[in-house]
C-alpha cells in the first residue's frame, strides 16, 4: 500500500489537474449548446451535454469548489427539467444556459476558490497483522506468571513478566506494550493492579488496553477494574483461550482483510479521487470508467462493494446494477450509488433494492463510513453463510470451493500449493473425561492458534468434528511441513484446565502437494491418506504423502 504522504500528493495533484481543465470543459459545453440547433441528432447531443454538466457539478464539489458546484448544479437542474418535459431545448432556455456557463467561466478565470485543503484523514489503516504483539504481564506469583508467558508465546505473543507494579511502570515509560495483563493483588496492595492501570492511563497520551486477572471475585475489585478502564476481568484459574480471545479483540489484531471496492464512474478525475480517499483509509480499490466491462472487472478484482455513478453515456447506473444482479454470484454484492440526483422517488427505489444512495458532492468521511458499514454488514452475513459457528473458520463446503479456485490460481502462476489435514488425537477421550464443553474449548484453542500463527494468505477451515483443513498457497509440502511441525509442538504444550485437572492434547497432520496431485479431490484424498498414516504410526506427528 502506498504511504499516506504519497496519497496526499496524488490527491492534491488530481485537484490541480481538475482545476486546470475547468475552462476548456466549460467552453466545450458552451460550444455544444450553441451547436445544438444544427446538430443531426440533437436528443443524443442534449443528453451528452447533460452528462457533462452533471459530472462537472459532482466533481467540483468533491474537489472543494463549492460555489462552482452549486452554480453548475442549478444549470443541471434546468437542463434536466427540459429533457424530462420535451427532450429538446427552446432558444430561451439555451440562451439562459449559455449565459450561466459563461458566468461559470468568469468564476473559474477569477481563480478557483481556495476552500479545499485536503486534510489527512485520521489513521484508519489496518495495523500490520503479522507483527508480534507485545504484552506486559504483572503477576507476583512467579510460577503462574511464567506459565502464562509461555502459554501466550505459543499463540505468537511477545511477553514481559513483572512481579510488581513498580517494575512494570519503569518499563512502560521506555516501551509501550500493545496490552497489559494485570493481577489485582500485588505486593503494593490488594488493589494495586487497578491503581497501576489508572496511573498509566493518566501518564500516557494513548490508552493502553488493560485486562485484569484475579482470585478476587468481589464487587469492589470488579468495580475498581471497570473504573481503571479495564477491558475485561477474568477470574483465576485462567482459561487461556478466553484470555487470548480478549487479547485478540483489544489489540485489534483480529484478522481483517482490507475492504475491496470497485469504483465505477466515467468522470475519470472523480473516480480517481474516490479511489485515493478509500485507499487512504486502508481499502483496496479498482477503478472502471466504462460500465460495459463491469462483469469482467468483478470477476478479476472480486470487490466486496461497488461504488456506482448514476449516469453514463447511454446507460443509467440502475440499469448497470440490474445487469449485475442477473448474475447469482453478485446477487448480494452491496452497491452504493453516487449522484447529484435528489429525486426522492429514485432514491427510494434504490433503497428498496437494498442499495445505498450518496448525493454528490460527497464528503470524504461520509463516503468512507458508508462504505465501511455496508461492507461490515455484508461480511457479517457471509460470516454466517461461509463460516463455522464454533471456531469462526471457513466451513467445509467453503474450504472445498476455495481449494478449487486456489488450485487453479497456483497452476496459472506456476506455483506449488500444499493442502493439510489436521485431526486432534484421541479427542473422544477428552469429551468422555471432561465433557463436551471442555472439548469445544480445545477446538477453539486450536482454531485460534492456527489463525494467529499462520500467514494471512493461508486458508483455514473446519471439517466439522475435530478435523481441520488448511490450504497453503505458494508453499511446497516440505515448507508446509516445517510450518505445521512448529504449530504441532506448540499445541501439544498448551495446558487445558477442567474442574478436575489439567490436561494436554495433540494433533496429527497429513500433507499433500499440488505438483503431484493436481486435481482437487485427489489432493484432499492424499492429505487424508497421509493423516491416516500419521495416526497409524503413533499420532502427534506430521507426514507428507509418500508420492510427494
Ligand atoms: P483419533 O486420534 O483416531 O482421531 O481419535 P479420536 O478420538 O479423536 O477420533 P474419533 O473420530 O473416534 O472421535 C472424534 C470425536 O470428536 C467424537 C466426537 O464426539 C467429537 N466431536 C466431534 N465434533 C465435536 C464438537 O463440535 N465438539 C466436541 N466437544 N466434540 C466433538
Ligand atoms: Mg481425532
Ligand atoms: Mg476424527
Amino acid at each position: 500500500m502506498p504511504g499516506q504522504d504519497d496519497i496526499q500528493q496524488q490527491l492534491a495533484a488530481l485537484r490541480l489537474e481538475f482545476a486546470a481543465n475547468l475552462g476548456i470543459r466549460v467552453d466545450q459545453m458552451i460550444a455544444d449548446l450553441n451547436g445544438l440547433v444544427d446538430h443531426s441528432d440533437p436528443a443524443t447531443m442534449l443528453h451528452d451535454i447533460f452528462r457533462q454538466i452533471h459530472s462537472l457539478s459532482g466533481s467540483a464539489g468533491t474537489f472543494g469548489f463549492f460555489q462552482l458546484s452549486e452554480q453548475s448544479r442549478q444549470l443541471e437542474l434546468i437542463l434536466k427539467e427540459a429533457i424530462n418535459q420535451k427532450n429538446t431545448l427552446d432558444s430561451k432556455t439555451t440562451k439562459y444556459l449559455v449565459r450561466g456557463l459563461q458566468a461559470l467561466h468568469t468564476l473559474i478565470e477569477n481563480g478557483p476558490e481556495n476552500t479545499s485543503i485536503i486534510e489527512p484523514l485520521e489513521q484508519l489503516t489496518t495495523p500490520s497483522i503479522m507483527a508480534q504483539r507485545l504484552i506486559y504481564i504483572v503477576e507476583d506469583e512467579a510460577f503462574q506468571g511464567q506459565d502464562l508467558c509461555l502459554q501466550l508465546q505459543h499463540y505468537g505473543f511477545r511477553t514481559h513478566l513483572f512481579s510488581s507494579a513498580t517494575d512494570a511502570r519503569k518499563m512502560v515509560e521506555m516501551q509501550i506494550p500493545d496490552a497489559l495483563v494485570l493481577d489485582i493483588i500485588l505486593p503494593e496492595g490488594v488493589l494495586a493492579g487497578t491503581q497501576f492501570a489508572s496511573e498509566i492511563r493518566q501518564l500516557l497520551q494513548q490508552p493502553v488496553p488493560a485486562l485484569f486477572i484475579s482470585q478476587r471475585k468481589d464487587w469492589e475489585s470488579r468495580l475498581a477494574a471497570v473504573r481503571a478502564g479495564g477491558s475485561a476481568y477474568l477470574e483465576k484459574p485462567l482459561d487461556i483461550s478466553e484470555l487470548v480471545n480478549h487479547l485478540d479483540l483489544i489489540t485489534q489484531r483480529v484478522r481483517r482483510e482490507p475492504y475491496r471496492v470497485l469504483v465505477v464512474d466515467d468522470t475519470e478525475e472523480l473516480a480517481q479521487h474516490y479511489s485515493l480517499v478509500l485507499r487512504q483509509a486502508g481499502m483496496h480499490t479498482s477503478v472502471l470508467a466504462d460500465p460495459e466491462h463491469i462483469l469482467e472487472q468483478m470477476s478479476l478484482f472480486q470487490p466486496e462493494l461497488v461504488l456506482l455513478d448514476f449516469y453514463f453515456p447511454g446507460i443509467t447506473g440502475l440499469e448497470v446494477a440490474s445487469v449485475l444482479r442477473q448474475h447469482q454470484t453478485y446477487f448480494s454484492t452491496p452497491i452504493v450509488f453516487l449522484s447529484t440526483e435528489t429525486n426522492r422517488k429514485i432514491q427510494l427505489q434504490t433503497l428498496q433494492q437494498g442499495d445505498d444512495f450518496l448525493v454528490k458532492p460527497i464528503d470524504d468521511k461520509q463516503l468512507i463510513s458508508t462504505i465501511e458499514s455496508r461492507i461490515e454488514r455484508s461480511r457479517t452475513l457471509s460470516e454466517l453463510m461461509y463460516h463455522d459457528g464454533l471456531t469462526g473458520l471457513l466451513n467445509q463446503i467453503t474450504l472445498k470451493r476455495r481449494v478449487e479456485s486456489e488450485l487453479a490460481r497456483s497452476q496459472r502462476q506456476n506455483e506449488p500449493l500444499s493442502y493439510l489435514m489436521l485431526d486432534i488425537d484421541l479427542f473422544k477421550q477428552v469429551n468422555d473425561r471432561f465433557g463436551h464443553s471442555i472439548g469445544d474449548r480445545v477446538l477453539k484453542s486450536l482454531a485460534q492458534l492456527l489463525t494467529d500463527r499462520l500467514r494471512k494468505s493461508d486458508l483455514i477451515g473446519r471439517y466439522g468434528g475435530e478435523e481441520f483443513g488448511i490450504i497453503m498457497p505458494n508453499t511446497s509440502p516440505d515448507a508446509a511441513f516445517e510450518i505445521i511441525e512448529k504449530l504441532r509442538v506448540s499445541f501439544s504444550q498448551l495446558t487445558f484446565k477442567s474442574d478436575k485437572e489439567e490436561f494436554k492434547c495433540s494433533f496429527s497432520a497429513g500433507i499433500s502437494g499440488s505438483t503431484t496431485f493436481s486435481q482437487e479431490n485427489k489432493l484432499i484424498e492424499a492429505a487424508d491418506e497421509a493423516l491416516y498414516q500419521a495416526k497409524e504410526s503413533g499420532r502427534n506427528k506430521t507426514i507428507i504423502h509418500d508420492e510427494c
